[in-house]
């Protein structure tokens, strides 16, 4: 690895206060998920001004493209995800507070978008020290599992040989980087399974299918399948949220629905959870005289690293900051990212940027919360993170 990244941390530490203002201009317009269309109209702005050439994909989404005018020719991906979330910042003293109600940045989106503008701006100054393509994915849509294979579809990732990405961790410190080899978070899916009977009073069960009970059965059956049909020692989560049925206390109902999600952390492991609760849902209904259908959305993947990507974002991250900096024990989260779905087409890594101060109220988690902040002086790291990376591979610095 080329010791002239220590230099690009420099760099990236000079741009604390774009960032900052980036962040925080993200943070007080959150848009929820495929609303992304201010963000990317200032995504497709700031590139503009780096001449970085740009492309929307999927409505919300924007694609950056920047060639380098050095030796090379290979292509590498960076993605960051530019979604809020439906929770409503709690009204404090932040100068940077959400304008739009019951809409946040609570994820830390706003904080990855910065970072990737930061990394572009890195990347365009040094233009002339590489060759090849960096295309930047700032993708919409990763809280509802919608934004990535859009723009996979979309031919986003081009002929790209690796891609990159992070994510804020406010469960690590600002100046650490989780980096993992293989599984770092669970597959997402969500069910939704109907029962089908007939309505009948319940003097006179017998002339009418229950859908209640049959659901309940259901609910039942389907936790023997995480306790008596698949490995103990592979996490497998199996929630069943909701169930809605019948219309009279003393009719037997016509119809029961039942929502869930599952989260497994393997590819296998997810076809076959899938495929166990079909059958067991068909079985149980067939038992009692009723029938099922059950409706499938795919979130996403599971998402695991790739060992040799992983090791060179280690190695960026030793290059740009020195020894020390990455932590390989962060806890497994059955939390989801479809950046896994780029994972399924291109090897690649996902990073999480330490961004928690115990001096910063919020920015120790938990996430999803009105109450959520990132610590900023972490933005230059995954700044140059982003940077960092691109310039490793595209120069050969892996090899
Ligand atoms: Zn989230
Ligand atoms: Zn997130």
């Amino acid at each position: 690895m080329p010791n002239d990244l220590r230099a690009l941390a420099a760099e990236a530490e000079g741009l604390q206060a774009q960032l900052t203002e980036w962040r925080r201009d993200f943070h007080r317009h959150p848009e929820t998920a495929h609303q992304e269309y201010r963000t990317a109209a200032v995504i497709e702005a700031e590139l503009a001004k780096l001449g970085i050439e740009t492309q929307r994909v999927a409505d919300t989404g924007v694609l950056g493209v920047l060639h380098g005018l050095g030796e090379g020719g290979r292509t590498v991906a960076l993605r960051a995800d530019t979604d809020a979330l439906p929770v409503q910042e709690l009204d404090w003293d932040r100068p940077y507070c959400s304008e739009n109600a019951g809409v946040m940045h609570a994820c830390g989106h706003d904080g990855h978008t910065a970072c990737l503008l930061g990394g572009a701006a890195l990347l365009a100054a040094h233009k002339n020290d590489f060759g090849g393509e960096v295309r930047f994915l700032f993708q919409p849509a990763e809280e509802v599992g919608g934004g990535a294979v859009p723009l996979i579809g979309a031919g986003a990732l081009g002929g790209a040989e690796r891609i990159f990405g992070l994510h804020t961790a406010p469960d690590i410190p600002t100046g650490t980087v989780g980096l993992k080899p293989g599984l770092n978070n669970a597959s997402v899916d969500h069910f939704t399974i109907t029962v089908q009977g007939r309505s009948a009073h319940v003097s006179t069960p017998h002339l009418g299918i229950d859908a209640l009970y049959i659901a309940s059965h259901i609910v039942i059956a389907a936790q023997a399948l995480v306790t008596r049909m698949t490995s103990p020692v592979e996490p497998l989560i199996l929630g069943i949220g909701k169930l809605q049925a019948g219309t009279a206390y003393n009719a037997l109902a016509e119809t029961a629905v039942l929502e869930g999600t599952t989260r497994a952390v393997s590819v296998p492991a997810r076809a076959r959870i899938r495929r166990l609760l079909d059958e067991t849902a068909q079985s149980v209904a067939a038992l009692y005289g009723g029938t099922v259908s059950t409706e499938w959305e795919d979130f996403t993947a599971p998402l695991l690293n790739d060992p040799q990507v992983t090791r060179e974002a280690a190695s960026v991250v030793d290059a740009l900051y020195g020894p020390g900096h990455v932590k390989s024990d962060r806890a497994l989260s059955l939390g989801g990212d479809d950046f896994a779905e780029y994972l399924l087409k291109v090897p690649g890594a996902y990073a999480y940027l330490g961004t928690g101060d115990p001096d910063k109220p919020g920015t120790q988690g938990p996430a999803h919360n009105g109450a959520f902040d990132l610590d900023e002086d972490a933005l230059p790291m995954g700044a140059a993170l982003y940077a960092g990376y691109a310039l490793g591979w595209l120069r050969g610095g892996f090899d």
